[in-house]
């Protein structure tokens, strides 16, 4: 099976280039202008493809959020042709509902937004998001992976609002990619998935920002490993 994996920070990406052995490869030119960065590998039965949002030009930091997300993926999928796009990366947990630092969720169920509001009816259900995740039951307990629901935003704090939608659909990881990565892969007919990893606890005592920083290293090494396995488990059973 041919996979694409989406990834949205450099920090993040590293070990997963380096644990499955990807190389660069050359930004078709068509896709010149843009910022995002390829890679390639072949992971036992599987073609592998990862594609990193890179770096904004103003700041130099990394992108982050749906709307670096969706010209990667559309990027990705443009290049590629995958059968499964996985979302990878880093986000909040929840401790009312068993998060932990370093904790990963495989995804499950569907895919929402939460910071987008339209009280229209149609395009409240449109900006809701709900895209359909695949289920690898079996591989994630293989693995150790806990089923999680993953809801998106462009914010790294909470607003009231944001958290009331979060908690109707019981959320487990709240991140700023996924629901944007999954749109593209449905309009291409690939299916998805994500894995994403705890680096700070939403509900827990300490703001985001400065748990992030302390735990990325942790979560990514996590990551990681849990995206090669998933992987490799990929060829056998899927
Ligand atoms: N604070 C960092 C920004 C990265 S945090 C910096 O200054 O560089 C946001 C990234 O991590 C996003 O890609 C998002 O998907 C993920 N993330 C981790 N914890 C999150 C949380 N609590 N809320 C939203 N996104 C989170």
């Amino acid at each position: 099976m041919r996979v694409l994996i989406v990834m949205a920070m450099h920090a993040e990406a590293k070990p997963v280039v380096r644990e499955l052995g990807l190389k660069p490869v050359e930004t078709p030119p068509w896709a010149a202008p843009v910022p995002m960065r390829l890679w390639q590998g072949q992971v036992g039965a599987n073609e592998v493809d990862l594609v990193v949002n890179g770096q904004d030009s103003e700041t130099g930091l990394d992108l982050i959020g749906t709307q670096a997300a969706t010209a990667s993926t559309m990027l990705g999928c443009e290049a590629f042709t995958p059968d499964l796009v996985v979302s990878a990366g880093t986000c909040g947990g929840f401790a009312k509902r068993g998060g932990s630092i370093g904790k990963v969720y495989l995804a499950t169920d569907r895919v929402w937004y939460h910071d987008r509001r339209v009280p229209i009816p149609g395009f409240d259900l449109m900006a809701r998001g709900g895209y359909p995740v695949t289920d690898f039951p079996e591989i994630g307990r293989r693995l150790g992976l806990k089923p999680g629901v993953v809801s998106t935003g462009d914010s790294l704090d909470l607003s009231d609002e944001d958290s009331k939608r979060i908690e109707s659909v019981g959320a487990h990881a709240k991140e700023m990619e996924a629901a944007a990565v999954a749109w593209v892969a449905g309009l291409f007919g690939a299916r998805f998935t994500a894995l994403k990893s705890v680096t700070d606890i939403v509900d827990g005592p300490h703001p985001p920002e400065e748990e992030f920083f302390e735990n990325l290293n942790q979560a990514t090494e996590n990551l990681a490993a849990k995206l090669v396995g998933f992987i490799n488990e990929l060829g056998s059973t899927a």
